[in-house]
């Protein structure tokens, strides 16, 4: 089997630097999971709102749902005959709780992210994106045709040299500069603000803003740092991800309705993939709801996570963070290693994150917070670091 053989080494070669991965069994309980026998207060989840570990909501939303409506396939792309009403009914929803903007849904996160970017790229389309956008945007850029440069992380005066570099050029018709408003691996976020500041200095700039880890989480009704920074008509292509705080699946746009249209006829994950169960997109809709009225769950969230922002930095480690992800940046792989094993020992479960996924020398024990999280175990956390 020597055709095997080559993957056989690649593997050995990742499991000998420390690099392979693997799936691990686990079972959740609330604010808890278990693995390999061991309890741990889960600090990796995503679940921002502790909405996906309620089994009220599941009930609620079950006993609503009548069984004429509980299709769990569409059985097509919504161009055939995938567009039931559960589609139009959420995307109305969206689009009103968004101003009125126009909203297209997508089966992920992913399918968003590599579909958007090169519908609306051509040999004429720059893309400036900063240098720690997530791999599904980075996925997006290769398979457009645009020209590609990426700035410096959250760095908008490298952004705005650039901007003043090309936007003359004669052969750029348009750029599309690309962010995340809260970044997944070190926490901290643009100023949105300011970049939309920017954007108004210059005709050809569309923003396309991805706010996976702060819709539920930032603004009075959870719409995203858009929301809370005042700047929703001012992004161009405002997404998000319905995996993480809206504990459920899907990606979705906010836009005008010509790049809405657009996209329908031209983004290919859109085109050329099943659409989502209808009642996974009902779910979407009842839980948005609940994930704009969660005001509680998110202050408690932003308290508890200032507060683990303040501990970490007086004991005198560095962290970026200034949201619900908190990276405790320990520099060499090994030490990010072993204060993982530790604080799994004290029945906290947080992973380490090494290069390549972040620079080298900036290794870190990834903590992400969730309103399921008390003050007293982020006390007793901070004293096992
Ligand atoms: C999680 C994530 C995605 C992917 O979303 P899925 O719905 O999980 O496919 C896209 N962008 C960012 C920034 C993310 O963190």
């Amino acid at each position: 089997m020597a055709l095997l053989d080559h993957y056989q080494q690649q593997l050995d070669q990742l499991k000998q630097t420390g690099n392979l991965r693997q799936f691990t069994a686990n079972e959740q309980h609330g604010a808890y999971i278990e693995i390999a026998g061991r309890k741990m207060l889960n600090l990796s989840s995503n679940d921002y709102l502790g909405l996906a570990a309620n089994t009220q909501l599941r009930e609620e939303f079950l006993d609503q749902q009548p069984i004429q409506r509980r299709y769990f396939s569409s059985s097509s792309s919504r161009l055939l005959t995938g567009n039931f009403e559960e589609y139009e009914q959420f995307e109305a929803n969206l689009s009103q709780a968004f101003l009125g903007r126009a909203a297209l849904l997508f089966n992920s996160g992913y399918h968003m992210n590599i579909g958007i970017l090169p519908a609306l790229s051509d040999g004429k389309t720059l893309i400036l994106a900063d240098k720690l956008v997530h791999a599904s945007m980075i996925d997006g850029i290769r398979l457009s045709s645009a020209k590609y440069v990426r700035y410096r992380h959250n760095d908008l005066q490298h952004l705005t040299q650039l901007l003043e570099k090309y936007h003359d050029d004669v052969d750029i018709e348009r750029i599309i500069v690309v962010t995340e408003s809260i970044f997944s691996m070190d926490g901290d976020e643009t100023d949105l603000a300011a970049l939309v500041q920017i954007k108004h200095g210059f005709d050809k700039v569309m923003l396309y803003v991805d706010e996976a880890h702060a819709i539920g989480v930032r603004g009075e009704q959870g719409l995203g740092c858009a929301e809370q920074y005042n700047v929703m008509a001012d992004i161009d292509l405002l997404v998000g991800t319905f995996g993480k705080a809206c504990a459920s699946v899907g990606g979705y746009l906010m836009c005008d309705r010509i790049i809405r249209s657009y996209l329908i006829n031209t983004m290919r994950p859109l085109i050329f993939s099943t659409a989502l169960p209808p009642i996974n997109i009902a779910w979407s809709d009842f839980i948005f709801k609940k994930v704009m009225a969660a005001k509680s769950e998110r202050l408690h969230l932003h308290r508890i996570s200032q507060d683990l922002q303040a501990a970490i930095v007086a004991r005198g480690y560095s962290s970026p963070s200034t949201s619900q992800i908190i990276p405790i940046i320990v520099g060499a792989s090994q030490t990010a290693v072993e204060k993982s094993q530790s604080v799994q020992q004290h029945g906290f479960y947080a992973m380490p994150v090494r290069p390549p996924t972040v620079p080298q020398h900036s290794a870190r024990l990834r903590i992400s917070l969730t309103s399921l999280i008390q003050s007293d175990d982020l006390e007793r956390l901070v004293a096992c670091l």
